[in-house]
């Protein structure tokens, strides 16, 4: 039987105080909420979504009140304790992929799994396949971020959230960036994975028409719940629930295009010698870029530099070619000096 649980938030406060002022950013909720339930929590930028479910995560800790997840009163919690709590515990999907930009999407999900559990390498990586082909990305494995979409980015991510098989799923707006469809599925598959796995999910959303697929409905303001309700719902879009195994055998780990079953485990950091190539290539790329421009840009100027010079010459030469002089005067001064007066004319036709 999978471990499940409920949380129990009781007059939990958090403030921030800033130099001048302090901003209460949670203010007094309590808040219980059953195993297996899908919450979403709707409400206006800045009325306090983040920083609930921060608190309920064990994120940061309460200015006021409690926070109990499952048997764990998180204000008991040493900090190691309680970075042990959200590594095997909950599983996390922030607003963006966050995913590590220079690691396949496998290795980003087996490092969950890697600092979490025990069992080494073929156990990670088992379980990282096993969640890749749960989110549809079995034939994704060797891909890095980049060269996924925002919407498989997303699922690599709910992958990586689901790896140590956590009771509780924690996402903040995990569909806010995606376009109408791919936060539908997104949407839909958290549901699915949730039903599956038997967790708890809590999901912050600006969406309220997804948000009515949840099974209750909480609205904050101002650091307040001020609605708490269990949405109407018909959702046909969602797909049947499937239960999985846990933790997957290591010799059902799924098959994939890119990775047949029987294919080697490649360590931690095997696409390094791929992004070390990548970069020289881009570096010799920009560099001799720039040196063509410089080149080109100094022919220029010494292009210009020379059609000046060369025009000015022509018209000193052409001020002098005519050019007579005659003497007007000469005077002597009571200083003994000569005032000379020259008249100057250009008898050239041009
Ligand atoms: P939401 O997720 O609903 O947009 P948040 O929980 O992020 O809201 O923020 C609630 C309030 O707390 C906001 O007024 C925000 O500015 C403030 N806040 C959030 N985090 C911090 C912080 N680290 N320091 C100071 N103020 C913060
Ligand atoms: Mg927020």
């Amino acid at each position: 039987m999978v471990e499940t649980f409920a949380f129990n938030v009781n007059g939990v406060s958090k403030t921030y105080v800033g130099r001048r002022s302090a901003v209460a950013a949670v203010d007094g909720v309590d808040l219980h909420v059953a195993k297996g339930q899908f919450v979403a929590i709707c409400g206006q930028s800045g009325s306090g979504k983040s920083t609930l479910l921060a608190l309920v995560g064990g994120l940061c800790r309460p200015t006021a009140g409690s926070v109990t997840v499952g048997e764990s009163d998180l204000g008991q919690l040493t900090p190691s304790g309680l970075a042990d709590f959200r590594g095997r515990q909950v599983g996390f999907v922030f607003q963006f992929s966050s995913l590590l930009p220079n690691l396949r999407a496998i290795d980003n999900v087996a490092l969950a799994a890697l600092l979490q559990t025990g069992g080494g390498y073929p156990r990670a990586y088992a379980a990282a396949r096993a969640c890749l082909a749960e989110v549809g990305l079995a034939n994704r494995e060797t891909a890095f971020p980049r060269e996924l979409s925002g919407g498989q980015q997303r699922r690599v991510a709910i992958a990586r959230a689901l790896v140590n098989r956590p009771g509780l799923l924690l996402a903040d707006e995990p569909t806010s960036d995606l376009d109408e469809q791919t936060a539908e599925e997104i949407f839909a598959l958290l549901r699915r994975v949730q039903q599956a796995h038997g967790a708890t999910l809590v999901l912050v959303t600006h969406d309220t028409r997804l948000a009515r697929s949840a099974d209750r409905l909480i609205y904050l303001h101002q650091g307040r719940i001020v609605e708490d309700l269990v949405p109407d719902r018909v959702d046909a879009r969602l797909q049947p629930i499937e239960r999985v195994a846990w933790p997957p055998p290591l010799h059902e780990a799924s098959p994939s295009a890119c990775s047949p079953a029987d294919e080697p485990i490649q360590p931690l950091g095997a696409g390094l010698g791929r992004f070390v190539i990548d970069f020289l290539g881009w570096t010799f790329a920009v560099t001799l870029a720039i040196f063509a421009i410089n080149h080109l840009t100094a022919g220029f100027q010494q292009r210009t530099v020379s059609r000046e010079q060369d025009s000015r010459r022509q018209i000193e030469e052409l001020a002098f070619r005519g050019m007579r002089s005659n003497v007007e005067d000469l005077v002597e001064q009571s200083d003994g000096s000569f005032l000379l007066t020259l008249s100057l004319e250009n008898l050239a036709a041009e």
